[in-house]
């Protein structure tokens, strides 16, 4: 009889996640397991210890990863430095303070721009000089003299206790524009699928893709408030323009399924990309299934799985920009 009470009290909350507020449920059935602990040190082989918590990986003498790899989702920020000025792509959630990490590498001006702008990749409650966002619609019209608050659900820091930051805003980079560094210059590309507002920064000289959580080694997350098929696909087919094969792909966590003993930055290459794209358009035709409930869960190849919404959830049209999905 207990069984039973338990089995439908488990149905009732998996009806209650699927069909109504299940981003609500989700967020704050996080919150109930609590602020996670760091992690132990291990061995990081390639990486120089900054201090007792951040580590240094050299991408090459002007492009820089910033691991936090205690934090339980191994977050990786990127540093890319230009002659006359500097971009910081993502500065975790906070846990310490990235700002000195970055002036130990280099005393150039730079501006931060979280990849998008949930709570692990903001950085809440660090102040940095310069801060820039996509330039979306939406976002702009909901800033009030440079400021930005975040809402519930493009930030999902209730999970692990974080409140929902303001930003301030000092530049906003269209889609599809670049920005000079100097002697380097980076693409600016709108990557939807993951979230609305996710940021993919590309060195086409260089050959260097920085896509945040929009592209990880392991686990896509599509089933994230806000996420969506088509902007998915639409996202992988952006960076595929801007990218080729010899393309090296940055993410902003290292897989947090895979057994432990992971080291080196989280990265894929274009063959990734361009199997995901296809996987895509056959879920899209009914084509590929996946397994479980929610989420449902695709094999892309052995490097990626996409975590989605089940089918009759999936959206493949353009993005609603108003609430969740
Ligand atoms: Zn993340």
């Amino acid at each position: 009889m207990k069984t039973l009470t338990s089995i439908l009290f488990v149905l009732l909350i998996l009806l209650a996640i699927a069909f109504s507020n299940r981003w609500w449920v989700l967020t704050h059935a996080m919150a109930l397991v609590g602020t996670p602990e760091l992690l132990d040190a291990q061995d990081e082989p390639g990486g120089i210890w900054f201090d007792d918590y951040y580590t240094i990986f050299r991408i090459d003498e002007s492009t820089y990863a910033i691991g936090e790899t205690l934090y339980w989702q191994a977050n990786f920020n990127y540093l890319i430095l230009g002659e006359d000025h500097a971009i910081l792509f993502d500065a975790g959630p906070g846990v310490r303070d990235i700002r000195p990490v970055v002036r130990s590498i280099t005393d150039l001006p730079y501006t931060f721009i979280p990849s998008h702008l949930h709570y692990d990749h903001v950085g809440n409650g660090i102040e940095f000089d310069r801060v820039a966002l996509l330039d979306l619609p939406y976002l702009r019209n909901r800033t009030v003299n440079g400021k930005l608050s975040l809402n519930l659900y493009e930030h999902l820091g209730v999970s692990e206790g974080y409140e929902e930051p303001t930003l301030s805003i000092d530049e906003w980079w269209a889609p599809g524009s670049t920005v000079d560094l100097g002697d380097r210059s980076i693409r600016v590309l709108h990557t939807a699928g993951h979230t609305l507002n996710s940021v993919t920064l590309v060195d086409e000289t260089a050959g260097y893709a920085f896509t945040g959580d929009f592209f990880v080694p392991g686990t896509l997350l599509e089933m994230v408030p806000y996420g969506g098929m088509g902007d998915y696909l639409e996202g992988v087919q952006t960076l595929l323009e801007f990218t080729d094969a010899d393309t090296r792909l940055f993410g902003a966590h290292r897989d947090l399924l895979a057994e432990e003993g992971q080291t080196g930055i989280p990265e894929t290459n274009w063959q990734d990309l361009e199997e995901t794209r296809q996987a895509l358009l056959d879920i899209q035709a009914g084509e590929l299934s996946g397994r479980g409930i929610f989420p449902v869960i695709y094999t892309i190849n052995d490097n990626i799985a996409l975590w989605a919404n089940p089918p009759w959830l999936q959206e493949w049209s353009k993005s609603n920009l108003t609430e969740p999905r």
